[in-house]
C-alpha cells in the first residue's frame, strides 16, 4: 500500500510523492509568541513531529519550515501593555517555546524564522501584487488583498465567493479572527498610535504585515514557489490558510502548497479548553503537577490528528501505565540469556513491520500504529514465558522496537555515564546493610529515589531502573 494522507483542499486521502524524489519540503504554522503555548497548540506541534519523523522513517529527507509569529495583535498589544521593546517581550516567549518542544522531544525543525526578519520578503510580495491589481491601498495607508481578483478564493475551506461577500462591508484592518470577517484582508497595516513604537518604514509606508503575508512570504523563502505539504490546526484554514494561498498564488501564478494536512482539536475534559471555563493549560501547568513529559507526549500522540483529542486527567494516568508497560518491555529484554532459538519471533517481527507501515502509511494511523506495538509486545512477553526466545531474536526484537521509537520517541532517558555512579551507590548500601547499618543504606535508597532510581530487591541481588 502506498503512502497516503488526507488533503484538506480535496477532502480526500491521496497518495503522497514529493515534488522533489526523496525529499520532502513542508511548512508549518508555528507559535504566535505572546504566550506560553498550551496543550492545544503543542497537540498539533506533536502531530507535525510525528508527521516528519514517519517521513524520515520511510527515507525521505524532510525540509520542515516553522515560523514564528511575532508579530501581530496579540504581540504588539502585549509589549505595549508591559512597556518592553516588541524583541524583549515575544523572546521570552520563543525560548518557551523551544523548552516546552524539547521537554515534549518534538524534533526541531530545519528552520525558525521570525516575522520581524522578514518584512522585506513581506513587502516585496504585498509590491507585487499590488501591480497586479490584486491589492489596492486606502485612505489610510494599509493595504488590502482583494478576494475578487483570486478565482481560486474559497477553494481550501470550501466556501463560496457569495457566502464571503456577506461580510465585505466590514474592512477592519485587524487580524483577531472575529473582527476580521469574511471580506478582503490587510496585507499591510499603517501606523496607528495603538502600534506605538512598532512599525517598520518600507517603500509602501509606514506600518506593519498582517498575519497572513507572513506565513506567505516565509514558506516561499524558504521552500520555493511551490513545496510538498502545509500544516495547522483546524482553526488555520479559514481564513489563514486561504489568504495565504490566494497571496501565494496571485503572486507567483503557481500552486503553493500541494497537500493540506490539519489536525483537529484538543479539548478538555470534554469541553471547549477556555481561560474562563477554568480549564485551559499550558505544558507547564501540567507539567507542575506532576506529570511526566513522556505520559504527556503519548497522550497527545496516541489519538489520529484527524479526531479531537479529549485530554483529560484520567487518561493522562492511563497513558503513564502505557509509557511504562513500553519502556519495561524494552528493559526486561535485556535479561533474556538462551542460547537456543525459539523459531517464532522472526515471523512475529515481521509481521509487526508490516502492520505499523501498514498504519501509518493510512494517513498516519497513529492509534492504529500504537494497536500494533503493544501486540507485539504482547506477542514477545508470551514467547518470553513461554522461554521460547533467545538472546539473539530478543535482540532482533531490540532492533524493531527502535526503529517504531525514531517516530514515537517514548523511551525514557538513558544516560548511560551516570551508570557507574549509581552502581557504586547501589554498592554501598549493600555494605551498609552488611555491617547492619540501616539509617544509611535508607538514606541511600532515599537518596537514589530523589534522583528517579528504583531500587527493587530481588533472591538475584538488587535491581535498579530508571523512573520515568
Ligand atoms: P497559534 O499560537 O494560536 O498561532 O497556534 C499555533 C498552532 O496551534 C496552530 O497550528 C493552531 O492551529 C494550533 N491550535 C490552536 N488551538 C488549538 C487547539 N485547541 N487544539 C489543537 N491545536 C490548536
Ligand atoms: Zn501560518
Amino acid at each position: 500500500m502506498a503512502l497516503k494522507f488526507f488533503n484538506t483542499m480535496t477532502r480526500s486521502k491521496e497518495a503522497f510523492a514529493p515534488i522533489e524524489d526523496n525529499h520532502v519540503r513542508m511548512y508549518t504554522c508555528g507559535p504566535t509568541v505572546y504566550n506560553f503555548a498550551h496543550i492545544g497548540n503543542l497537540r498539533t506541534f506533536l502531530f507535525e513531529d510525528i508527521l516528519n519523523r514517519y517521513l524520515t522513517y520511510k527515507g525521505f529527507k524532510v525540509t520542515q519550515v516553522m515560523n514564528l509569529t511575532d508579530i501581530d495583535d496579540k504581540t504588539i498589544k502585549g509589549c505595549i501593555a508591559e512597556q518592553v521593546s516588541l524583541s524583549d517581550y515575544t523572546q521570552k516567549y520563543k525560548d518557551g517555546f523551544f523548552e516546552d518542544i524539547d521537554t515534549l522531544k518534538i524534533k526541531r525543525a530545519s528552520v525558525y524564522p521570525s516575522a520581524t526578519e522578514h518584512v522585506d520578503e513581506m513587502v516585496e510580495i504585498i509590491q507585487g501584487l499590488l501591480e497586479k491589481g490584486a491589492a489596492y491601498k486606502t485612505k489610510d495607508g494599509s493595504i488590502y488583498y482583494k478576494i475578487s481578483s483570486f478565482d481560486g478564493y474559497g477553494k481550501l475551506s470550501h466556501m463560496k465567493m457569495d457566502e464571503l461577500r456577506v461580510g465585505a462591508s466590514e474592512r477592519t484592518a485587524s487580524d483577531e479572527y472575529e473582527k476580521e470577517q469574511v471580506s478582503d484582508f490587510a496585507l499591510w497595516k499603517s501606523w496607528d498610535e495603538v502600534d506605538g513604537d512598532v512599525f517598520w518604514e518600507t517603500p509602501i509606508g509606514k506600518g506593519r504585515p498582517g498575519w497572513h503575508i507572513e506565513c506567505s512570504a516565509m514558506s516561499m523563502k524558504y521552500l520555493g514557489e511551490t513545496f510538498d505539504i502545509h500544516t495547522g490546526g483546524v482553526d488555520n484554514i479559514f481564513p489563514h490558510h486561504e489568504n495565504e494561498i490566494a497571496q501565494s498564488e496571485g503572486y507567483t501564478g503557481n500552486t503553493f502548497a500541494n497537500m493540506w494536512m490539519h489536525a483537529a482539536h484538543l479539548i478538555v475534559e470534554g469541553k471547549k479548553m477556555s481561560k474562563s471555563a477554568g480549564n485551559f493549560y499550558t505544558l507547564r501547568e501540567i507539567l507542575e503537577k506532576g506529570y511526566a513529559p513522556l505520559a504527556i507526549r503519548f497522550l497527545l500522540i496516541s489519538t489520529h490528528y484527524r479526531m479531537p483529542l479529549n485530554f483529560t486527567f484520567d487518561g493522562l494516568d492511563g497513558a503513564k501505565e502505557g509509557v511504562k508497560r513500553y519502556n519495561d518491555f524494552i528493559d526486561n529484554l535485556a535479561d533474556v540469556s538462551s542460547e537456543i532459538d525459539g523459531g517464532e519471533a522472526g515471523g512475529i517481527i515481521e509481521k509487526a513491520k508490516v502492520n505499523f507501515v501498514e498504519a501509518l502509511d493510512d494517513d498516519l494511523n497513529m492509534s492504529e500504529a500504537f494497536g500494533v506495538v503493544f501486540n507485539f509486545i504482547r506477542d514477545i512477553n508470551r514467547l518470553k514465558a513461554k522461554d521460547k526466545l533467545s538472546k539473539s531474536e530478543a535482540t532482533a526484537v531490540l532492533e524493531t522496537i527502535a526503529g517504531f521509537d525514531s517516530v514515537f520517541d517514548l523511551r525514557k532517558k538513558e544516560d548511560a555515564s551516570l551508570d557507574s555512579d549509581i552502581e557504586a551507590m547501589i554498592q554501598a548500601r549493600i555494605d551498609a546493610r552488611d555491617s547492619k547499618n540501616w539509617a544509611e543504606a535508607d538514606r541511600i535508597r532515599d537518596e537514589l529515589q530523589a534522583q528517579g532510581i528504583i531500587l527493587e530487591d530481588t533472591p538475584g541481588g538488587t535491581k535498579w531502573k530508571r523512573e520515568l
